[in-house]
Formats: C-alpha cells, sequence, structure tokens
C-alpha cells in the first residue's frame, strides 16, 4: 500500500511560519475515526472499554481527544496518573498497569480511584501495607512464560519478560485476594507486541478465556473482566497490511462464544490497553533538510535528530519518509537520512531510495504519533520538539510548545550563571529564596 502524507508541501510552509522545524503534527481526524473503528469493532460485548496507553503518547490534549471518544487512559508511572487526571480521566476510566511500582504510585492510583493491575504476587502485600486496605476491585497480570507462537509462527518471548504472574501464582494471588475481600477480579496480558496480524488478539483470547474459566471454577473469584492490552501492530512499511480491527473484534468475539459464554461467563468485559494503533500512524514528525553530504555515501542532513525520535536508533525501526511536494516524483536517489547527534546510530534511514532531495525539503516521517515524541531524551543537549494538532477544520494548533535552553537549564537549582544565561529571568526558587 503507498504510504502517503496527511500533510502537504503548502501546508508544512504555512505551518512553519508560526512553528518552525521540528515538530511532531497529529491528524485529530484520523485518531477519531481509527478510535470509532475499534470502539465499533468490539461493540458486541457490553463492558468493552479501550484504556489508551498513555506513554505511547503522553498529551493531555490527545488523550481529551481519545476521552470524546470514550476511551480511558493506561497508565503505569506517578506523572502518567497526573497527566491523565488533568486530561479530565478519573475513577474507573483509569487502568494503572505498572511494574515495579513505587509506594507513592499505588497511592496515588488509590486516590483517583483508578483500577489497579498488579505485576506480582509480592504486590499484595506491598499494596495492602501501602494502602492500609485492598480495594475492591484487583487485576493480576498473567506470564505464561516460554514462546507466544500462533500457529508454527513465533511471535515473541514472555519466557523472558519482567512481567507478570505465573500461572500457579495466578491461582494463588486469586485465592489471597478473595480472602482478603476483594470481589471483583481482572485478568491482563501483553504477551506480544506491534503485531501485523489479525490473530493476535483472538489467539492472545483464547489463552486468558481458558484460564479465566479455570480461575473462576478453582478459586470462586469473580472474573469481571478480561484485559487483552497492547499490541495491536500499525504498518510502518508500505508493503505490509494493515490489521483489520473488525476482523480482529469478530475473532475475539468468536472466542468469547467458544469459551466464556457457556461457562456462564457471559457478562465479562473485555478491555483493551492499545497505543501504538491509536495514535501511531496519526503523527508525522516534519523535519527540514539543511544540508547535503557526499562522502562514501550521499547524505541528507536534517533538522530533527533521534532525540525526536528514538525508534530507528533504538531498534532499527523503519519509517516511512515523504518528501513534501514530491510524492508524484520517481524514488531513483539513495541516501542515509541524518541528524545532528554524535552518535553514528542517529539515521531516520539508511539506503532509502527517495526523490532527488534539496536543501530546504520539508520530510514527513511517518508513523511517530506513538512511541514517537514520548521516548524523547536531551542527548547533546538536544531539545524536545513542539508538538502540534492538525484539526478537523484543518486548522493547526499548538498542543505542546518546544523546549528552550531555559527548560534545560532550569533543574540546575543553584547555578550562579543562570542569570547571565537569561537575563531578566529568575528562577521561582531564587524568588522564594529571597521571599
Ligand atoms: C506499552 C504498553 C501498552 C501499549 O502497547 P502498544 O504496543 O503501544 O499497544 C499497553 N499496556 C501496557 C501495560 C504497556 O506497557
Amino acid at each position: 500500500m503507498k504510504k502517503s502524507a496527511f500533510v502537504t508541501r503548502e501546508q508544512a510552509e504555512e505551518i512553519t511560519k508560526a512553528y518552525p522545524t521540528p515538530f511532531h503534527i497529529y491528524d485529530e481526524r484520523g485518531i477519531r475515526e481509527n478510535a470509532r473503528r475499534l470502539k465499533k469493532a468490539f461493540s458486541w460485548n457490553q463492558g468493552y472499554k479501550e484504556f489508551f496507553a498513555v506513554k505511547a503518547a503522553p498529551n493531555p490534549f490527545l488523550m481529551g481527544i481519545l476521552k470524546e471518544e470514550g476511551c480511558g487512559c493506561d497508565c503505569s508511572s506517578y506523572t502518567e496518573l497526573m497527566l491523565s487526571d488533568a486530561a479530565g480521566v478519573q475513577g474507573e476510566n483509569i487502568m494503572f498497569s505498572s511494574n515495579e511500582t513505587p509506594a507513592e504510585e499505588y497511592a496515588l492510583a488509590a486516590a483517583l480511584g483508578a483500577t489497579i493491575n498488579l505485576d506480582d504476587i509480592t504486590h499484595i502485600d506491598f499494596l495492602e501495607q501501602t494502602l492500609g486496605s485492598l480495594p475492591k476491585t484487583l487485576s493480576c497480570r498473567f506470564n505464561p512464560g516460554g514462546y507466544f507462537a500462533m500457529g508454527t509462527e513465533i511471535m515473541d518471548n514472555p519466557g523472558d519478560a519482567k512481567y507478570g504472574f505465573t500461572r500457579e501464582q495466578m491461582f494463588e494471588g486469586f485465592r489471597i485476594l478473595k480472602a482478603k475481600g476483594v470481589e471483583n477480579f481482572g485478568i491482563h496480558a501483553f504477551l506480544a507486541s506491534n503485531t501485523v496480524s489479525n490473530e493476535y488478539y483472538p489467539t492472545l483470547a483464547r489463552q486468558l478465556f481458558e484460564l479465566a474459566v479455570e480461575l473462576q471454577r478453582d478459586t470462586g473469584a469473580h472474573v469481571a473482566f478480561i484485559n487483552l492490552s497492547g499490541g495491536i501492530g500499525i504498518p510502518y512499511k508500505p508493503d505490509q497490511e494493515a490489521n483489520d480491527i473488525q476482523v480482529i473484534g469478530e475473532g475475539v468475539r468468536k472466542v468469547y462464544e467458544e469459551l466464556l459464554v457457556p461457562a456462564g461467563m457471559g457478562d465479562v468485559a473485555i478491555y483493551t490497553e492499545l497505543g501504538r494503533f491509536m495514535t501511531g500512524p496519526y503523527g508525522h514528525l516534519i523535519t527540514k533538510v539543511i544540508h547535503e553530504k557526499h562522502t562514501h555515501k550521499e547524505y541528507l542532513g536534517v533538522d530533527a535528530c533521534a532525540v525526536n525520535l528514538m525508534r530507528p536508533a533504538m531498534y532499527g525501526a523503519y519509517h516511512h519518509i515523504t518528501v513534501l511536494g514530491k510524492e508524484e516524483e520517481a524514488c531513483d536517489h539513495q541516501y542515509d537520512v541524518v541528524g545532528s547527534l554524535c552518535e553514528n546510530n542517529d539515521k531516520f534511514a539508511i539506503d532509502r531510495m527517495l526523490p532527488k532531495t534539496e536543501i530546504g525539503d520539508y520530510l514527513a516521517i511517518h508513523d511517530t504519533g506513538a512511541h514517537g515524541f514520548s521516548m524523547g531524551y536531551n542527548y547533546n543537549g538536544k531539545l524536545r520538539s513542539a508538538e502540534l494538532l492538525l484539526r478537523e477544520d484543518g486548522s493547526v494548533e499548538l498542543i505542546r510548545r518546544a523546549e528552550t535552553p531555559r527548560d534545560y537549564f532550569a533543574t540546575f537549582d543553584g547555578f550562579e550563571v543562570y542569570d547571565r544565561l537569561f537575563p531578566g529571568e529568575r528562577r521561582e526558587a531564587e524568588r522564594e529564596n529571597q521571599g
């Protein structure tokens, strides 16, 4: 499938008058339409709910859009909980799926009324000590170990993953929790990542539904929901076929009717915690070509770098690139598209075939709407970019400003040259000290 950008060269030129490159831009229409398709695909299930995995795109404006489409938030840290609260998503609309969780994070989750998803059996005591008593609803994360396979194909390696309870611990944990007064139980598992296959959820659902039936039968615990978590992937490469969420929803329904309904468990709610699938394709990193270098290879130097999008450097991940305004030109030139970090892996693309590209051209790097901006960092003193929202009416809104050097220096409390670097500005801390 041909991948096309949701921004044109003309739009990029207009936007950069107000907001210079690099920036991430998100497509509100795409996000909303996709969220509606997901909701429809699982509408057969009474209690269905998607909890957007905040780590994929931790921006309260985007979380607010998803909230309007009926989504809650899946959080796993203190500030993600705060973000969710700030976006108006509270109470049972928050799923707290954390691991190695600090006490203060459990305390905030409980204070916000979030549903807590325990990652380990030892956290039962830890949570009870932290909160004084256990909530009436709790979920446990399951890790079956071994390999996760679909047919003969190995998809991922849960046996190597730090997350979750073993099968035996699930039974023991449910018994303990039930004895301690927990009334509603959830089962959660995340066994494979970025699956571009309509079979992942139905295969996972079969494992979890079978487990749920046994757990309810053997422990007497009431299973209220089963959380299929994240892992539905997106086609980063043009030759990949996208998942069909309608087919996925129907696949889960079939297993539900085969396993849960006959066991008298037709009231179990299905939850998802998708991140990548919700926002991934609806974000671009827009960057400008500022240099051409001809040495042992042909390089395009751009004004973004790996701090703005880490996936290519970290995983060797493919991100499609469109040279805006040259969509119809032949891709007959081979380039490495590189940023300015003093790190040789700072390459958005290696040996990529693109149209002949010049200094001043805008590149749209695709599929940066999830695990893009959010994985950003400040290596080499580089700053985080702005995030923009392309509204459904075509207008563009700044939903996070770009960092400035002042932000970078803001945490060096007591550093004397601050006043010299940013004349006229004094830090909060100094003002308070001088009261
Ligand atoms: C990362 C994560 C998700 C979202 O994963 P995607 O691959 O982005 O769908 C959901 N749940 C938990 C617990 C996660 O850690």
